[in-house]
C-alpha cells in the first residue's frame, strides 16, 4: 500500500460492521459501496463468527480504493456475561480459527430452536421459521433475526423495542447460551496472525471491577486493543474507556457496528475521530 497522506489517527477507519453473511441486511459489496460513499478509508467487515464473507469484502474495497483489514466478531462466554471479541487482520483460511468458528456457529441452530419454544410459549407462534426466513441458514440465526421477525409481524414498533421486551434476560424468548471461552477465542486469533479487540466494552453488564479483571484476563491471554469509539458508546463512554486503554497500555479501535440502513442509527465511517491520546489499532499497518 502507498503512504499515508495525512495522520493516521484521522484515517477514516471504520473496523467493526456485519453484512448478509451474519446478521446484516446488505451483502459485502453493498456495504464496501456504502462504506466508500460515507468516507471510509481502511474499513474491515467483521460478521459474527463466520468468515464467509471476506473475500468479497476484501475484493470489493481493494477495487474502490479502500484499505481492508479482514474481520471476525467473535461470541464469548465470561462469567456468565457474553462478550463479543473482534479479531483484525486474521488469516481467513487459518484452520484452528475456521474449526473454532464452525464450533460456535453450531449451537445456534439448537438455541433458534429453543428461542422458538420460549416465544411459542409466550403467545407468539411460527417464530423459529420466521426468524430462519431472514438468513437461510440455521448455523447463522441470531437474535437479530427473531427481532426483524417480530418487527415485521407487528409483535413490536421497531428493533429497540424487541431487546427491550423480549429476547434479553428475564423477558420471554430468552434463551442462555454458552458460546467460546475468552481463552480459545484468543487462541483461534493469535494463531490465525490477528489482533484481538475488546468490541462495545460498554455494553456488558459488568461491575467496575469485573471489568477490570475481564480486561486484565484479556491482556494476559495476549488481547492488544479495546474499541473505544463505537456505535452503542456515549460520548462519557468515549472517554471512560479511552481512560482504561490508557491504564491497560491498549491500541484503541473505532468502528460503527453498523448493521442495516433501517436499524442502525450510526452510519458507517460517520463516528468522532478516536481521541488524540490513544494510539491506534491500525498504528502500524502501513
Ligand atoms: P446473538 O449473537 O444471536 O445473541 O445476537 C446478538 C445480536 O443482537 C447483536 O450482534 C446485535 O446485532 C443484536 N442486539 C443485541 N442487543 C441489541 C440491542 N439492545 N439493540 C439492537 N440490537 C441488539
Ligand atoms: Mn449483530
Ligand atoms: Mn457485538
Ligand atoms: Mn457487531
Amino acid at each position: 500500500m502507498d503512504t499515508v497522506c495525512h495522520d493516521l489517527r484521522l484515517l477514516n477507519a471504520d473496523l467493526h460492521c456485519h453484512s448478509t453473511v451474519s446478521d446484516g441486511t446488505l451483502s459485502p459489496t453493498v456495504l464496501a459501496q456504502r462504506a466508500k460513499e460515507h468516507g471510509v478509508e481502511l474499513w474491515s467487515l467483521t460478521d459474527h463468527d463466520e468468515l464467509g464473507g471476506q473475500a468479497e469484502a476484501e475484493a470489493a474495497a481493494l477495487a474502490l480504493g479502500m484499505r481492508y483489514a479482514s474481520g471476525v466478531e467473535i461470541s464469548v462466554s465470561w462469567a456468565g456475561e457474553t462478550l463479543h471479541i473482534v479479531g483484525l487482520r486474521i488469516d481467513h483460511r487459518s484452520a484452528v480459527l475456521r474449526a473454532g468458528l464452525e464450533a460456535v456457529r453450531s449451537g445456534r441452530a439448537r438455541r433458534a430452536r429453543a428461542i422458538g419454544d420460549e416465544l411459542a410459549a409466550a403467545g407468539i407462534a411460527g417464530a423459529f421459521e420466521g426468524a430462519l426466513g431472514f438468513v437461510g441458514n440455521p448455523d447463522l440465526v441470531s437474535r437479530t433475526h427473531f427481532a426483524r421477525f417480530l418487527v415485521d409481524s407487528g409483535v413490536c414498533a421497531d428493533v429497540h423495542a424487541v431487546f427491550s421486551n423480549y429476547l434479553v434476560f428475564g423477558k420471554p424468548g430468552y434463551v442462555p447460551m454458552i458460546w467460546a471461552s475468552l481463552g480459545d477465542a484468543l487462541g483461534w486469533i493469535q494463531d490465525a496472525g490477528g489482533i484481538a479487540v475488546v468490541a462495545h466494552p460498554g455494553r456488558y453488564r459488568l461491575s467496575r471491577l469485573a471489568m477490570q479483571e475481564m480486561l486484565g484476563e484479556f491482556k494476559d491471554l495476549g488481547g492488544a486493543a479495546i474499541e473505544v469509539v463505537t456505535g452503542s458508546h456515549t460520548p462519557d463512554q468515549y472517554r471512560e474507556y479511552a481512560a482504561l486503554a490508557l491504564d491497560y497500555g491498549f491500541l484503541a479501535s473505532r468502528g460503527s457496528d453498523f448493521h442495516s440502513p433501517g436499524e442502525s442509527h450510526i452510519e458507517l465511517g460517520s463516528l468522532p475521530a478516536l481521541p488524540d491520546t490513544l494510539t491506534p489499532v491500525w498504528h502500524n499497518w502501513f
